[in-house]
């Protein structure tokens, strides 16, 4: 097989990420990526944010699949979906019937949206937005409309929700959390992203979930968890992503909350790895832009033959809700310590301490100045 390309399963920015870092240090390797997308190149952050920025779906790719064929000397194969690997015959097989041999593979399969179980004659009509092909018919269903429903106010959802009150849509969040992005803030960090966003029209209906969805007259209306009902003319779901294990589950990859490589991004499978959304490093499932730099840094130099284990430093997060600016590096969730709050003139100074050492933080309003000096104290995520 030393002959056969290494091929990359997806386009995600860890797939084109990790084939941009291989062809600095190895311009010769055969090199296939295959996406079941358009294999467009564009930053997926930007899908909360495109409509302040007044950018309509077609506007946000850098290039398109021929494009990113040229500049990555790669064959690119499009709106193919991978549905079967051979790990001891080193081979994929595509849908349309196509058998591809591989020196080396990646999956850089990313997550997928999870749903939540709802009654009611409209619950297919729910919008997921985890891809441009999403987005589009997300931008689709608004144009005309003027109310929208966010089912789940964690980061996604509050993204979105600034980016259309922002935008003079009418917005309702729901979601079982006492505040906003639960899992990343403290509660009254939390609470002061949940009054900027008030501010901005946002209307929140949280310690409740949404029961059913039906066809009304107006559009649509959700029944919630007290029977409270909410007329909107779109909904969309923001409940959280799960990475996609299938297609390694099916081929006999150990796989964990996402798919288990170890520090050189190494599969339970000799020359088969992972990276970005679907992967699970060392016990880690990150599934942000930041991590997966690193992991398409690392990883690109193994394959060119230099065996690099992935290390990744303190990475916060920017919140992408400018209602209320906000940056987060959470904790580890073993970690002991104890969240330490501050009300500043214009936000808030979370510090997560530990027996004095820093272990994460979240900044926001004026605070988000101090990220720089404070993400210096943070330890490394992996050293
Ligand atoms: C709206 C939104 C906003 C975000 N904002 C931020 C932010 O501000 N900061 C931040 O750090 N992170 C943010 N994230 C997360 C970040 O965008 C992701 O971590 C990152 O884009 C994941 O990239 P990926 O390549 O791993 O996965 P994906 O982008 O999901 O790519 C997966 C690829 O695999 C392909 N694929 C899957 N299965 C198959 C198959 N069987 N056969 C062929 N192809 C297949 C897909 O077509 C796709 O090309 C945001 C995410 C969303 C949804």
């Amino acid at each position: 097989m030393s002959d056969a390309p290494i091929i990359i399963i997806g386009t995600g920015l860890a797939g084109y990420n990790l084939a941009r870092e291989f062809r600095k240090v190895d311009d010769k390797t055969g090199l296939v990526l295959i996406t079941q997308d358009d294999g467009a190149f564009y930053s997926k952050p930007m899908l909360s944010n495109a409509l302040a920025k007044q950018k309509a779906p077609d506007d946000l790719p850098m290039g398109d699949a021929t494009k990113m064929q040229n500049d990555l000397n790669a064959r690119i194969i499009t709106r193919q979906q991978v549905s079967s690997i051979d790990t001891q015959n080193q081979q994929v097989a595509l849908d349309n019937g196509e058998q591809l041999g591989f020196s080396k593979l990646v999956l850089a399969v990313g997550a997928n949206p999870f749903q939540f179980p709802m009654e009611g004659d409209a619950t297919g009509d729910v919008l997921t937005v985890n891809n441009l092909d999403d987005y589009r018919a997300f931008r689709t269903k608004l144009e005309g409309k003027k109310s929208v429903a966010i089912i789940g106010p964690g980061l996604i959802g509050c993204e979105f929700a600034n980016d259309l009150a922002a935008n003079d849509y009418q917005v309702n969040v729901i979601g079982p959390d006492e505040a906003p992005i639960s899992t990343l803030l403290p509660t009254a960090a939390g609470q002061a992203l949940q009054a900027a966003l008030t501010a901005l029209g946002v209307n929140w209906h949280l310690q409740k979930t949404v029961s059913a969805i039906n066809n009304s007259d107006s559009g649509y209306e959700l029944t919630l968890s007290d029977g409270q009902t909410i007329q909107a003319d779109v909904v969309l779901s923001a409940i959280g992503l799960r990475a996609n294990i299938a297609l390694a589950k099916a081929a006999g990859l150990e796989c964990n909350r996402g798919i288990v490589v170890d520090r050189h991004l190494k599969t339970s499978a000799d020359n088969v790895y992972a990276l970005g959304d679907c992967a699970e490093v060392s016990g880690l499932v990150l599934p942000f832009v930041m991590p997966l730099m690193q992991s398409a840094r690392a990883l690109a130099a193994t394959l060119s033959g230099k065996l690099t284990q992935v290390s990744y430093p303190a990475m916060p997060v920017m919140i992408k809700t400018p209602a209320l600016a906000t940056v987060v590096s959470p904790p580890e969730q073993a970690a002991q310590g104890e969240w330490q709050i501050e009300k500043t003139e214009q936000g808030v100074k979370a510090l997560y301490l530990q027996d004095e050492s820093l272990l994460g933080f979240v900044l926001m309003g004026d605070a988000v100045s101090e990220k720089p000096v404070l993400t210096k104290r943070l330890p490394a995520v992996l050293a």
